[in-house]
């Protein structure tokens, strides 16, 4: 049995049993872990951590076939603020959607950890926005798995669109966007308002935290992160966890 400390964010928290919780957990040092917590819920609980959905632990832990067992945990960062609002913890519970639909195998990805804890961290500290920092945090995280969108020039074609508020696609299956010549008798695509190229493009520039508050684009760049997502998660038993539905 190899007992191993890591650091972690609570994906998700399910009750089995009496007194047990069965957690996700994304690891600095192990990626996706699923563990159990037992006799988490006793009031004499030798956890002093809560273990709630979007907390951020330090743990330890020993290592298992398909669970890992957690035998203490203390809470680094709760986002209780995050908890407590609806329309703040449904954005964070997309980009749940979206770590878990993208982390496909066991890789550890302390980037993936860290984009997460800054996302979660920039959540919490902000007063609106919080759909364009989804958006964002979901585009950085598929390029950090290796999904980039190309957002430079037509995926067909291979033009730059000089006019940036003309008639672009975006299409997901293709993974970037399409001009209007190439775009116009695509199934696969729908078309991005004017300016949302130019927003797209800055949310994959600007650091989370500068990120603006308000965003008149923030459905437009949602639209195409999700389907973006979709189309290219390598595990995509995902995003209806997320508050979302996958297109039949
Ligand atoms: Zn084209």
């Amino acid at each position: 049995m190899a007992v191993y400390r890591n650091k972690g964010i609570v994906l998700r928290s399910i009750r089995f049993g009496e007194a047990d919780r069965i957690l996700d957990l994304y690891t600095q040092d192990a990626g996706l872990i699923s563990a159990i917590a037992k006799g988490i819920r006793k009031t004499r609980s030798k956890f002093g951590a809560r273990l709630e959905p979007l907390s951020c632990v330090e743990f330890m832990a020993y290592s298992g076939r398909s669970l890992d067992t957690l035998t203490q945990a203390e809470t680094l960062r709760s986002f209780h603020k995050i908890r407590e609002d609806l329309v703040r913890f449904d954005a964070a519970a997309r980009m749940v959607g979206y770590v878990k639909s993208l982390s496909g195998g066991d890789e550890a990805d302390r980037r993936v950890f860290n984009l997460l804890y800054h996302a979660l961290d920039a959540l919490e500290g902000r007063g609106s926005g919080f759909e364009v920092m989804e958006a964002a945090f979901g585009m950085k995280l598929a390029i950090l798995a290796g999904y980039a969108p190309q957002l430079d020039a037509c995926v067909e074609c291979g033009m730059e669109p000089e006019d940036l508020e003309g008639m672009i696609r975006f299409a997901p299956d293709l993974g970037g966007i399409l001009c209007a010549e190439c775009g116009g008798g695509s199934r696969d695509s729908f078309p991005l308002p004017p300016g949302a190229l130019e927003r797209l493009r800055a949310i994959v520039r600007l650091p989370l935290k500068e990120l603006p508050e308000t965003e008149r684009m923030s459905e437009a760049l949602r639209r195409v992160v999700r389907s973006h997502v979709i189309a290219h998660a390598p595990s995509n038993a995902l995003i209806s966890e997320g508050g979302g539905r996958r297109p039949a």
